[in-house]
């Protein structure tokens, strides 16, 4: 079973949004379970501090290296990388979250405050992980879509397999757009393709919808679709066929 531990000053907040829908019901079936460590309960002191102020001056609080590293060590492993969340890390992708997910699982360090002493990091193997290019004021969030990307790539957690296969990212693209009924809204129709009953001429309006998309919001990931080598171009000529 692939497992969650997340450190977090705030165990309350957990499983919060991730007991909901398909990864609640994945979570009920034995797929994925999730446990919040309280970092709180390693504190050595009777004010139940876990950080202090930073060495050289200057705003705000600092999580301590020692009790973060209890904490961990309090933990059973079992071969599951320790992610700190941190707009520091490096950039989550659909890739890694696939990746994790084909792994045991994953402990998450949620910071706050200020940030974590980085003699952690090196300490216990820390690796740091941002979800993106703005500042959360802690990790919970953050650890929280982390676990929500990977989980719902479990098996047996999303209803139907072949939905994970066309989603954004999975080739290199962002995904084409959907319709569904009514089939006219507000003056606005279905594109025509679509009510053709055409596999094929489908599939092929959807590829180019797929690329102009990616094109137009994206260029860096478009840019990458187009060196990406003679394997993909060719199963894009394969598809189009
Ligand atoms: N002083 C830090 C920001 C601290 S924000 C800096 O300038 O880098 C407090 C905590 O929120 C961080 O320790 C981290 O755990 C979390 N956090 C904030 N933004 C994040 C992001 N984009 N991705 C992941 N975690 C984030």
């Amino acid at each position: 079973m692939w497992r969650a531990t997340i450190l977090t000053l705030y165990p309350e907040l957990f499983p919060g949004p991730l007991d909901a829908s398909v990864l609640g019901r994945g979570a009920s079936e034995g797929h994925w379970a999730l446990e919040a460590v309280n970092i709180r309960d390693f504190s050595d002191n009777k004010y139940g501090s876990i950080d202090d102020t930073p060495a050289g001056g200057g705003a705000g609080l600092i999580m301590r290296a020692d009790i973060l590293a209890n904490a961990i060590d309090s933990i059973d492993r079992a071969g599951r990388p320790i992610i700190a969340l941190s707009p520091r890390g490096t950039p989550l992708t659909q890739a890694q979250a696939k990746a994790l997910s084909l792994g045991p699982g994953l402990i998450a360090l949620c910071g706050r405050f200020e940030g974590i002493d980085e003699r952690l990091f090196e300490a216990r193997n820390v690796e740091e992980i941002s979800i993106g290019d703005f500042v959360l004021a802690g990790g919970e969030i953050a650890a929280m879509a982390l676990i929500e990307a990977c989980v719902r790539l479990l098996p047996g957690v999303l209803g139907s397999a072949s939905s994970l296969g066309e989603e954004s990212f999975e080739d290199g693209l962002l995904e084409y757009p959907h319709f569904t009924r009514p089939r006219e809204f507000e003056g606005r129709a279905i594109p025509d393709v679509l009510l053709s009953g055409d596999h094929a001429k489908i599939a092929e309006w959807r590829r180019e919808k797929a690329k102009e998309i990616t094109r137009t919001r994206r260029p860096d990931l478009f840019k990458r679709f187009c060196e990406s080598g003679p394997i993909r171009r060719q199963n894009d000529k394969d598809r189009e066929r």
